[in-house]
């Protein structure tokens, strides 16, 4: 347990003070998040919507980040109190969270995720799919949510210069999109890369979120 202090302590220490650390605490018990909760670390990545309702249920005034693959029937469980989430893949997925937010009379902060990766397994909306999606006039209609970024997973790969080069391309992306959508907006400022083994090449391409999970909580 005191490895997770000391890990969360040394990559915080690490980081810019312009990096979010969002510790990814999927799989892992209540007892561990309380545990880096106690770091004065409040903002946790889950991956799976019913288990994200459960420890929310267990512990409170956590900032939950959601940031695995979301099926549209599942965004009730967490429109409720989720703070952001990071992996939007479709306008009918946003459009659901939308209208779970409105109930809630909540606003939920998204990213949209970008599949830059070798791998066909990983979603994500491609180059072109994103520019289409921002210009959907319905988009405007949605007042309960708030593109707040991008966010992507690189090829697992020990290849460095593909990472670090898919994370350019994303950073790339992001301003286009910037300057094309929301340049009034400012808001939309977040790029979210970078894990245990790539976090480094991430902050150094731009990253403001970085998502890590196996460098905290490894034994
Ligand atoms: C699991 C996961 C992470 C954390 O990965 P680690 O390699 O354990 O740091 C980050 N982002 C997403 C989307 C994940 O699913």
């Amino acid at each position: 347990m005191n490895n997770i202090v000391e890990n969360i302590n040394r990559i915080r220490d690490e980081l810019p003070s312009t990096v979010q650390l969002i510790v990814v605490s999927k799989t892992k018990p209540v007892e561990a998040i309380k545990t880096a909760f106690i770091t004065g670390q409040r903002r946790f990545g889950e991956n799976k919507a019913l288990e994200l309702a459960a420890k929310n249920e267990q512990i409170p005034n956590v900032e939950w980040h959601f940031i695995g693959h979301l099926q549209t029937n599942k965004v009730k469980y967490i429109a409720p109190f989720v703070t952001m989430i990071q992996t939007v893949d479709s306008f009918r997925l946003l459009k659901e969270i939308n209208r779970q937010a409105k109930k809630y009379n909540r606003i939920i902060d998204c990213l949209l995720e970008v599949h830059l990766a070798q791998e066909e397994e990983k979603s994500g909306l491609r180059g072109d799919e994103i520019f289409r999606f921002l210009e959907m006039p319905e988009r405007n209609v949605l007042q309960n949510i708030r593109l707040c970024g991008l966010m992507t997973m690189a090829t697992n790969t020990d290849n460095k210069s593909l990472i670090r080069s898919e994370f350019r391309q994303l950073a790339d992306i992001h301003k286009q999109i910037k300057q094309r959508f929301f340049a009034d907006d400012s808001a939309f400022c977040e790029l979210s890369m970078g894990m245990t083994d790539d976090y480094r090449i991430a902050v150094e391409e731009g990253s403001t979120m970085v998502r890590i999970g196996s460098g905290i909580f490894k034994s």
